[in-house]
């Protein structure tokens, strides 16, 4: 068998949805770095739950692990989203079609194994100073592990390659991810006497209302690589009031927007509690509260960056943006170029339908060697 695909079935038939602890791709990934004789030093936390979490920081043979000075750094995470109970084939990897199937093939353990395949394949002589292979937590619930990795200061790569599906087209642009949550209070009242309460429910719909209205004035603000190419905000869920007879006390709503690259972070915030502030100008009894649970910004590496051209130049495809949350947005805020980049197609992963193209695992493969070898 292949290399690639042994080290990709493999690392599928270990479990690593997000709630467990990813010990077993961490181990079986350092099995492989050392017998490369690669060196590795590990990053352990405890997620929400006490359960053990661990970043890897990998170096070749003969570079110092300490430098902190790091030229290109490969990277990818090591969770998956969990898989449904009717999918009995998740942990167990086939081939059909030159495609594998099973929970990760794409996303990202395809990456991995490529990385995996790329460095235990060949030799580490010629490879760029200041090379490192990162593996981190926690991905697919929040960028954790990656937070934790640039919280501890020990990494300010010049070049990153982020690995997730990206069908072998190297991604130099993505949209943030934000999420607030606001809550409207009212004053409850026996609904025989409405007069006696003020409803929060009458008064989050005209905030949403007028929310609506400033959503559709984000269009103006166009980057032209992107489809549709704004900030799109949506306003995705919605709970208020306790009873039917009860006048609500309280209405809270989830908001969620994906900023184009260059928008100032305050942008939405700002406009939303400038809502707020209308509001309570023609109402004195309003009141909100704005909560933001997340604010991942977007990134943007330039078209004509060194890294962007070689990986163009590798693949023979010309650069893209990508429409999903990824790693990528940290890493922009302390590396000069970023890249996403990897085998198999995100539409395929989440699902039960998860899968990679063999040909694309021994493309990447090439040009991850080519990467490293300073191509
Ligand atoms: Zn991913």
């Amino acid at each position: 068998m292949k290399m690639v695909v042994e080290h990709l079935s493999n690392l599928i038939r270990i479990p690593s949805p997000s709630y467990l602890s990813n010990r077993g791709i961490i181990d079986y990934s350092k099995r492989a770095l050392h017998q490369a004789r690669w060196q590795s030093r590990e990053m352990i936390y405890r997620d929400g739950a006490g359960v053990e979490k661990i970043n890897l920081i990998a170096a070749p043979p003969d570079q110092c692990m300490d430098d902190t000075t790091v030229e290109l750094a490969l990277m990818c995470h090591t969770d998956t989203v969990p898989y449904s109970a009717d999918w009995p084939q998740a942990l167990e990897p086939f081939v059909t079609d030159g495609l594998l199937y099973g929970c990760g093939a794409c996303d990202v353990k395809g990456f991995l194994a490529c990385l995996l395949t790329s460095i235990t394949a060949s030799s580490s002589s010629g490879v760029v100073d200041g090379l490192r292979l990162i593996l981190t937590a926690d991905e697919e619930v929040g960028c954790i592990g990656a937070a934790h990795l640039i919280a501890s200061g020990s990494m300010k790569p010049k070049r990153v390659v982020i690995g997730e599906p990206t069908s072998l087209h190297p991604a130099r642009a993505g949209k943030g991810y934000c999420l607030a949550e606001v809550t409207v209070f009212g004053e409850e009242a026996h609904s025989a006497h409405p007069q006696k309460g003020r409803s929060a429910i009458y008064k989050a719909a005209r905030f949403i209302t007028a929310v609506e209205e400033y959503s559709s004035l984000l269009s103006e603000e166009q980057h032209p690589f992107f489809s549709p190419g704004f900030t799109t905000l949506n306003i995705g869920t919605i709970q208020g009031g306790t009873a039917k007879n009860i006048v609500a006390g309280q209405c809270k709503f989830q908001l969620e927007w994906r900023p184009i690259p260059g928008q100032n972070a305050d942008t939405v915030p700002s406009a939303i509690l400038g809502i707020a502030d209308t509001l309570q100008s023609v109402d004195p009894y309003f009141k909100c509260k704005l909560q933001i649970l997340r604010q991942q910004a977007a990134f943007e590496s330039a078209e004509s960056s060194k890294l962007v051209r070689s990986v163009e130049a590798l693949t023979g495809r010309s650069a893209t943006s990508i429409p999903f949350g990824s790693e990528a947005s940290l890493l922009a805020s302390v590396a000069g170029e970023v890249v996403v980049f990897g085998p198999g197609d995100m539409q395929t992963a989440h699902s039960s339908r998860e899968c990679v193209r063999l040909s694309e695992l021994d493309e990447a493969v090439d040009c991850l060697r080519s990467l490293m070898n300073g191509r």
